[in-house]
């Protein structure tokens, strides 16, 4: 079950955390992993990970929001068979204390950098008779956390691009879901804490844990696992759906 035997795999943001598990995972169950990394260490270092196990992975240095760094980095890629766009970055502020600046630089990752990894991938999937789409969106585009505008929008975005790929693709045997999750442990919440609560990390890190329904964040393991299902052929009668993991979060 869920074997990804010689499948082509991107995965954004693939050198930390979430897409890290991913793209550990995938590997793991026969995938060729091509990880798109702006950090190239973080991405070099996951691929050795991956190949001293025994599986197939590269690293690409590639900003997501450079559409010609994107096409030209799937062109070398050539064979795509599932991507995943789960390159992210988070901004803390209001409405009215969010710079254009800092609101730019949300959507330019978040959904231009989705939108430059689909306008460079549909092309490939409907050439290869098709393939999956799996984008990480975030509980906060279901429930809005507090002080994430801009984030918290950029999410919606890809809610809704997800169901609109997943439509306008359904003929082309392209499936296209999402994924939410709440507050997951991965380096993007160890440098949100280290960065603004300096010498509390700990007292932060339960609080945050203990905000959650289920008593203590995600992992990105259980994350991967979710992906994994969801990009496999078992998940064949998928599409145009979001999926919580989160720990209870938005229903308890
Ligand atoms: P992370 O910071 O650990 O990893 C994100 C990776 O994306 C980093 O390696 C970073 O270098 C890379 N990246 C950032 N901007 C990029 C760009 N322009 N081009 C290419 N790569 C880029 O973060 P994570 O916690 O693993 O989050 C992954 C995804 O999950 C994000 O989309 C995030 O919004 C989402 N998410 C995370 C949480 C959480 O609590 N960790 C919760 C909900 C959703």
């Amino acid at each position: 079950m869920f074997k990804l035997t010689n499948k082509s795999v991107i995965v954004t943001g693939g050198g930390s955390g979430i897409g890290k598990a991913m793209a550990v995972l995938f590997a793991q169950q026969g995938a060729e992993v091509h990880i798109i990394e702006l950090n190239d260490q973080a991405a070099a270092d996951t691929v050795t990970e991956i190949t001293t196990a025994g599986g197939k992975a590269t690293g690409y240095a590639c900003d997501v929001s450079n559409q010609q760094q994107v096409v030209d980095t799937f062109t070398k890629i050539g064979k795509i068979d599932i991507l995943i766009n789960n390159a992210g970055i988070a901004h803390i502020g209001r409405a009215d204390n969010t710079s254009t600046e800092d609101f730019e630089r949300v959507f330019n990752v978040n959904v231009k950098g989705a939108y430059n990894c689909l306008y460079a991938a549909i092309p490939v999937l409907k050439n290869n008779g098709g393939g999956v789409i799996l984008n990480t969106a975030s509980i906060a585009a279901s429930v809005g956390i507090t002080d994430r505008f801009a984030y918290s929008m950029s999410k919606g975005a890809i809610h809704a691009m997800t169901l609109s790929v997943a439509r306008d693709y359904l003929h082309d045997n392209i499936r296209c879901n999402c994924i939410s999750p709440a507050r997951v442990h991965t380096p993007f919440v160890d440098g949100f804490i280290a960065k603004n609560y300096a010498g509390r990390e700990e007292e932060i890190f339960e609080k945050l844990s203990k905000s959650q329904p289920i008593g203590r964040m995600g992992k990105p393991e259980e994350v991967a696992a979710l992906a994994l299902y969801l990009c496999s052929d078992e998940a064949g009668f998928i599409t145009g759906t979001d999926y919580p993991i989160d720990g209870g979060f938005i229903t308890l």
